[in-house]
């Protein structure tokens, strides 16, 4: 067996596409032929790396090791089932034959975690293992950080959740680096420590963004692997998952032949968790705290604004601001409302994602937190505030900041998400906070339609009639 490995990591993610009023996906015209984007991207990228290949051989998604983003996992159960149903069983033969798969975790709503508080660390955490758990079945030791944005609570919290590696870029620790992609420790100040892949930036670029044609793939392929394998150790591909076959046609039979290609190229192929079963790290690495893989600029695409996206990007701190603010308040209620009802409140939350997999209903929750006391018009109270919360919690989806203006899907998604978060806690509690919301969110303004987010949440307010 070779001393050079090859993992090929996919991040399949997609935000979330739905009105969060009515649950429905809008049409999408500029996704033609196909009625919205996810479909069209199923039909590319999903569904292909899904099918087993004609040769009886397993698909790509049995190869590489990958993450599937919440808000696509949903989706994929619900409108394209088959593809979803092979995922998850790609996933399982792993853990079936080595006893460690190749999927990892994702916090659940894709949330910049060195931006979060503490306990909302801890809760985006808790929420995306358990949902790992619930859709593949059995543990998981990897998470992949939302834009591989990192600090060291972050990995703190990882770790005592019992994670045990995650990725990041090159760009991101410093240390003593050898050539591969580790994997290295992490000292944590807490005592712990996590395993750190590193992925290799120019292999992972030159597919991602100079993918050769198909025919061409071989002589790429011996031009990228021969040097590298002459040096042996962990070669990490780390890009989107969608790069094979929706950002490049030619993706998913190049993906194909990179993953047959071991023999002829003299690498072993492998996955995250199997290989740092047999490679343990040996050299610590320190961290870079706050910094991401799509962006230069520490984390001030998601805070301030960067150079990554053109023009007035003041949006972004204003946005942000006005949902802190909410934020505060709806906690404050709930954990008023909570400890009233003798809940305690941070553990009831996390343990409140149970609900919304369908893994057991509200009361039942209440009951297991001991809440069994609580008459019906209390436990309605609590269950909408829970509910509340975890509207509160989508708000803060890195996508809500990433892109240059304030009037598109994303932030509107982010606002739409922190109304359906003030109804609920109105119906509980007869709290109202739109105005102070409202006031917030009348500073923050679209550089390209002159839209308000006041505006844009009173035109919510007016078709949800709340
Ligand atoms: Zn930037």
């Amino acid at each position: 067996m070779s001393s050079c490995y090859l993992c090929i990591h996919g991040h399949f993610y997609q935000p979330s596409r739905i009105n969060p009023f009515t649950g429905e996906t809008p049409p999408e015209s500029d996704a033609a032929p196909y009625a919205n984007w996810n479909e069209r991207i199923t039909a590319e990228c999903y569904t292909p790396n899904a099918e087993p290949r004609p040769d009886g051989s397993g698909s790509n998604f049995e190869r590489i090791s990958f993450n599937l983003g919440g808000t696509l996992a949903r989706w994929l159960d619900e409108h394209a089932h088959e593809t979803y149903e092979r995922i998850v069983a790609a996933e399982r033969s792993n853990w079936k034959t080595h006893g460690v798969g190749n999927g990892l975790a994702q916090p659940v709503h894709h949330t910049i975690l060195p931006l979060a508080r503490h306990r909302d660390k801890i809760c985006q955490i808790r929420w995306g293992i358990a949902s790992f758990e619930h859709r593949f079945g059995h543990p998981v030791e990897g998470m992949w950080l939302p834009e591989m944005a990192v600090d060291y609570e972050t990995l703190e919290v990882m770790a005592a959740e019992g994670i045990r590696f995650t990725i990041l870029s090159g760009e991101q620790v410093r240390g003593d680096l050898g050539a591969g992609s580790g994997p290295y420790w992490a000292q944590l100040p807490n005592g712990e420590r996590i395993a750190i892949f590193l992925r290799d930036a120019d292999l992972s670029n030159a597919l991602a963004f100079n993918m050769p044609d198909a025919d061409q793939m071989e002589e790429w392929l011996q031009e990228q692997m021969d040097w590298r394998c002459r040096l042996g150790g962990l070669h990490l591909i780390a890009t989107d998952g969608e790069t094979f076959g929706h950002h490049h046609r030619q993706g998913v039979q190049v993906l194909s032949h990179i993953l047959q290609g071991g023999v002829e190229h003299k690498y072993t192929l492998t996955t995250l968790g199997l290989y740092l079963r047999h490679h343990p790290p040996q050299i610590d690495v320190e961290i870079v705290e706050n910094t991401a893989w799509s962006c230069s600029h520490r984390l001030n695409r998601w805070i301030l604004g960067c150079d990554c996206t053109p023009g007035d990007s003041r949006w972004k701190a204003a946005l942000r601001r006005a949902l802190d603010n909410l934020a505060c308040e709806l906690d404050w209620i709930y954990v008023q409302e909570a400890q009233r009802m003798g809940a305690d409140p941070w553990p009831l939350r996390d343990g409140y994602i149970a609900v919304e997999l369908g893994q057991m209903d509200g009361h039942a929750l209440l009951r297991e937190h001991n809440l069994s006391h609580l008459n019906n018009e209390d436990a309605q109270r609590l269950l909408w505030l829970l509910k509340a919360q975890f509207h509160r919690q989508r708000m803060y989806a890195s996508c809500t900041f990433f892109f240059a203006d304030l009037d598109r899907h994303e932030p509107h998604y982010a606002i739409a998400n922190g109304v359906q978060a003030m109804a609920l806690t109105h119906y509980a509690t007869g709290n109202d906070l739109s105005h102070t919301f409202r006031r917030d969110l009348s500073i923050v303004v679209s550089e390209n339609t002159g839209q308000t987010g006041a505006d844009i949440l009173d035109q919510m307010l007016e078709q949800a009639e709340i």
